[in-house]
């Protein structure tokens, strides 16, 4: 365990009782130890990205603090998708899926291992990441761009 760290997650479902895919996720990790829930977003309806085709996703972001080193937290993560019955051997890539939680950031880590890539590479791209982050966390910045949660945010929004 280190001293507790923010940390960002993402959250989607859109497979079954979306909304109890993520209400599900949350309550497993304030059960978490080493993990405080600090606040969670609104829930976002939005549309499927990737070219597969598939239904819409409810959207959600929390921020954390958390002990737990960044391996052991996304271990954790994906503990709470497979205990939540995702089974990733039978699923498309960026296919439907029942419940999928991403690390966003951690602290001011900069992270490049097979199977962990930390801030995570698509999300700084992705309105549906970054609204849902903006409402808990919109100065935690992304350490490989310099930017904030916010800037990025407005940065993509469409303008009327
Ligand atoms: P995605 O979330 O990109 O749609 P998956 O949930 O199927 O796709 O994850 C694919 C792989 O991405 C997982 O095996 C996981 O180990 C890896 N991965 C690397 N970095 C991260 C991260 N920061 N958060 C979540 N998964 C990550
Ligand atoms: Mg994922």
């Amino acid at each position: 365990m280190v001293e507790p760290v923010p940390a960002a997650i993402a959250l989607g479902s859109n497979l079954g009782d979306r909304r109890a895919a993520i209400h599900y996720a949350l309550a497993a990790l304030r059960r978490t130890p080493g993990v405080d829930v600090v606040s969670v977003s609104s829930f976002h309806e939005t549309a499927p990205v990737g070219g597969v085709p598939q239904g819409p996703y409810l959207n959600a972001a929390a921020s954390l603090e958390t002990a737990m080193p960044p391996r052991d937290l996304l271990a954790a993560l994906h503990a709470i998708e497979r205990s939540f019955g995702r089974d990733r051997a039978r699923e498309q890539r960026w296919g439907p899926r029942t419940l999928d939680l991403d690390l966003i950031l951690y602290a001011d880590a900069v992270i490049n291992e097979p199977g962990l890539t930390v801030p995570h590479p698509r999300a700084h791209e992705r309105l549906f990441v970054l609204d849902p982050l903006a409402e808990v966390a919109p100065d935690l910045v992304f350490p490989t761009l310099g930017r904030t949660v916010r800037d990025l945010r407005d940065a993509l929004r469409p303008r009327d």
